[in-house]
């Protein structure tokens, strides 16, 4: 993706750019089409955080990038360690937003859930990062950067992302494909969580990423996630639940969709009816989520007798149910909330 750096207009961002733009851009400055493999090897294989580390190049080489030319960064802002070994980074983009991903250790490997937005724009009843709206989009590189922040302090190898922190990705669309084809996190280690957006669902259906799919749908009826998510006046569930079989359909990769309990409001046995009705012969996967509850909203998670009644309902209805693992529950784990902690106090946005 062709993107300014972040505090200097005049210069294109390299590390958000695929190999055929850098080749492309390359060219036209006079320059062989080879030097592109080159930097763009040492940028995200190697890590380069500047051009004179690049001594392949000429000195004339490096001094005509670095006039064209900037590698943005990230910095720790705060980390919060949890008992149970998850991580919470907050990094600062160079223009003083905030970004926040969360490392969590499992079985099978580490995974970091990641940003895709400073804010967003979706405006969620239940969630944080929706509280003070969008602020900007982050570029492929900051989504590449937590990364390799996150690997680098913590000395851990990542083994998958998801993209679930802040944001929501589909609303940032060019830039969380690039991410997605630079990353050299395999595809089918990735998952992207949206809340919805059924014309960038059907898009990104012709990329045919292998990735996974998380579809955020909190409720089975128009009345309830309309109330929860103003995304579904536009679509509703009935055009959201066809879209994503669609999808599903064209790049035989199963989806999973999220359901996040909430105490009196998405958890009635009739509520579990509609979602057997809703989903049931679709193939899909439900993930049912512990809400976390955040001051600004009035709503309270689903005491666990309750959840684990809702999920037996739904199991014997036929749906492949899970719940979903609470990491880092003593470090807000919840998406948005550090962040939201930090502008509280006054730290930049
Ligand atoms: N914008 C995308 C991805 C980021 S949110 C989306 O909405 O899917 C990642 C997930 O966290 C979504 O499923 C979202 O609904 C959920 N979420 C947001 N606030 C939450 C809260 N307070 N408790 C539990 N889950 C929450
Ligand atoms: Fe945005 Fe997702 Fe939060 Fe909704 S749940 S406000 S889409 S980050």
């Amino acid at each position: 993706m062709i993107v300014s750096m972040p505090c200097d207009k005049s210069k294109t961002d390299i590390l958000s750019m695929t190999a055929d733009e850098l080749r492309e851009t390359l060219v036209a400055m006079g320059e062989k089409p080879f030097r592109a493999g080159q930097i763009f090897s040492r940028l995200h294989e190697k890590g380069a955080t500047s051009f004179e580390e690049m001594s392949e190049l000429s000195r004339e080489l490096r001094q005509k990038l670095s006039e064209s030319f900037g590698i943005p960064s990230l910095s720790i802002a705060t980390k919060q360690q949890s008992s149970d070994g998850t991580v919470k980074y907050l990094f600062a983009t160079e223009d003083g937003n905030m970004v926040e991903a969360v490392l969590m250790e499992y079985k099978h490997g580490n995974s970091l859930c990641i940003s895709t937005q400073a804010g967003c724009r979706m405006g969620c009843a239940f969630c944080a990062s929706g509280l003070n709206g969008l602020v900007r989009n982050l570029a492929p590189s900051e989504m590449l950067l937590e990364i390799a922040m996150a690997q680098k302090d913590s000395g851990k190898r990542v083994d998958s992302v998801v993209m679930m922190g802040t944001g929501e990705p589909l609303d940032n669309f060019e830039a969380s494909v690039d991410f997605i084809r630079l990353t050299d996190i395999g595809k089918r280690h990735i998952s992207l969580s949206t809340s919805g957006l059924c014309d960038r669902i059907e898009r990104l259906a012709e990329y045919g990423f292998e990735i996974t799919l998380s579809v955020s749908l909190h409720a089975p009826t128009d009345d309830i996630r309309s109330r929860l998510m103003p995304v579904n006046r536009k679509w509703k569930v009935e055009t959201l639940v066809k879209t994503v079989t669609e999808y599903q359909k064209k790049t035989g990769r199963r989806v999973s969709y999220e359901y996040a309990m909430i105490d009196g409001v998405n958890d009635s046995p009739a509520q579990a009816e509609a979602l057997i009705k809703l989903l049931s012969g679709r193939g899909a996967h439900l993930n049912l989520i512990r809400l976390n509850q955040i001051p600004e909203s009035p709503f309270r998670p689903t005491p666990e007798t309750r959840l684990d009644a809702f999920k037996k309902r739904l199991e014997v209805g036929g749906l492949n149910v899970t719940v979903r693992r609470r990491l880092g529950a003593d470090i807000d784990g919840a998406c948005g909330q550090l962040r939201r902690r930090s502008m509280q106090r006054g730290d930049r946005s």
